[in-house]
């Protein structure tokens, strides 16, 4: 077999994350990718794109930055390896643990290290437990997140996830799981003011909460803006009135910063800048710029003095990954974070992203497919509906695929975006590094591609 190309071995040996599995045979070979520089990838035929997304939201820094390559290479040398069971430690996680919880919003005081953002809100959900057990109050373990919130694909997170492609074939949720409205504008909010709509939002948490008990409900766990769900930023005064309820009712709240994290929204946590106020949170993606799989639960002082104060109760904490506080891992985020601050990326976000959020609204504000441009700094989203009436908007037919052939014909110009999962949105996270030249090529790829398919539409 070894005169098969990469894509050959490929398709024959792979199947796919998020990828139709009926039609694995049938589909057309892969591209390819075998170099990242800045925002751009490179495939095997020479071919360069921008990376508008940086990889899935994860890529902060850009690629190719020898400033990790190196930390990398220089702590695999020095000590490749080491675990955290007991009383074992090493100096680059305990100095990035330090790191994060000066960074983080107040009230922080330790970390947990895991691999990816799905393990890190599994824990979270476990230390919620925990916490309850510890205070004698074992029925107090429902978790409420948002429909359309992502918080990760583990038997636990997948189901907190309010993406029903993501429950399908698996019989998720679990029992314990409960979803809440999403603050989705166009859809939800369609025709309030931003009071009517958070009242309203609050009032659906209210009901739930009403319903099931609050002495049976232990966290609520969001983003602060939602990614993978498309996009979605909550109205004005959201966060405190949630948060009033939530504290009201002594259910934590857990922020899921996996991609607003480390400077997304213009600001080092998207928690602190929509004053969140969470007592856990959770980091992934960013936080090493994907050099690394790395996540971290962030763990307020509340929370911290009831685990440590469970005492012998339950023996030793009965949880952690043979990667738990990796040296490399923690080696690629500080470097990571070194260059985050030392490159003012967090003041890059804010110009550029201004440039981008612009440059997405002159091109799709007015455009027949588009029922909603949003987003701010450096994250954004374009919905395309049918059209939007008095009553509300109307989905294009499924069947139609618009926004993956969009986002498939921007590819063939040169632009990699992405679909978002069951609604017709196209996501923009691009590298903060990416150039203004490179934000203005990507926005017109996708504009010259919707264009495309509308006049296919109207055939
Ligand atoms: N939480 C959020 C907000 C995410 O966007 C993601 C991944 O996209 C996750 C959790 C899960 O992270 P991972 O894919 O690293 O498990």
């Amino acid at each position: 077999s070894s005169d098969l190309s990469t894509a050959e071995i490929d398709r024959k040996f792979v199947f796919h994350p998020f990828t139709m599995l009926a039609d694995h045979e049938r589909s057309g070979p892969p591209v390819v990718i075998t170099q990242g520089k800045g925002a751009v990838l490179t495939d095997e035929r020479g071919i360069d794109y921008v990376d508008a997304m940086a990889g899935l939201w994860c890529v902060n820094v850009g690629y190719g930055r020898s400033e990790i390559a190196d930390a990398l290479r220089d702590q695999a040398n020095q000590l490749s390896y080491c675990h955290a069971f007991s009383s074992m430690s090493s100096d680059k996680p305990a100095l990035l643990a330090q790191r994060l919880i000066d960074m983080a919003p107040a009230g922080m005081s330790k970390v947990f290290f895991g691999n990816s953002g799905s393990d890190a809100n599994d824990t979270q959900v476990k230390l919620v437990w925990y916490y309850n057990n510890a205070l004698g109050r074992p029925q107090k373990k429902k978790i409420i997140a948002r429909q359309r919130g992502y918080h990760g694909v583990t038997i636990m997170t997948a189901g907190l996830t309010g993406l029903p492609g993501l429950h399908a074939g698996f019989d998720l949720p679990l029992p314990m799981v409960r979803h809440t409205t999403a603050p989705r504008r166009l859809w939800e909010g369609h025709g309030l003011t931003d009071a009517e709509f958070t009242a309203k939002l609050v009032a659906d948490l209210e009901e739930l909460i009403a319903r099931e008990g609050a002495d049976t409900i232990g966290a609520m766990i969001m983003e602060p803006v939602m990614g993978a769900g498309g996009v979605i930023a909550p109205p004005e005064g959201y966060y405190a009135a949630m948060r009033d309820v939530l504290r009201r009712h002594d259910i934590l709240l857990i922020a899921d910063e996996v991609i607003c994290g480390f400077g997304r929204l213009g600001a080092m946590f998207g928690s602190e800048l929509l004053d969140m106020q969470p007592d856990m949170i959770t980091v992934a993606k960013g936080l090493t710029s994907a050099y690394f799989p790395l996540s971290a639960c962030i763990v307020g002082q509340k929370v911290w003095d009831v685990l440590s104060g469970a005492g012998s109760q339950f023996g030793a904490f009965g949880h952690g990954y043979t990667y738990s506080s990796h040296p490399l891992g923690a080696a690629a985020a500080l470097a990571n974070l070194d260059l985050i601050d030392k490159e003012n990326m967090l003041a890059r976000v804010a110009d550029e992203g201004a440039h981008m959020q612009a440059a997405l609204r002159a091109a799709f504000a007015d455009h027949p497919l588009v029922g909603e441009v949003r987003g701010q700094a450096l994250i954004g989203a374009v919905e395309f509906v049918k059209e939007v009436r008095d009553t509300g908007p109307v989905a294009f037919d499924p069947a139609l695929k618009v926004a993956a052939r969009i986002v498939k014909g921007a590819l063939d110009r040169g632009v990699i975006g992405r679909a978002l999962p069951s609604a017709d949105t196209v996501a923009f996270s691009p590298p903060f590094v990416i150039q203004r030249e490179e934000i203005d090529r990507s926005v017109a790829a996708f504009r010259d591609a919707a264009d495309q398919v509308l006049a296919e539409l109207r055939g």
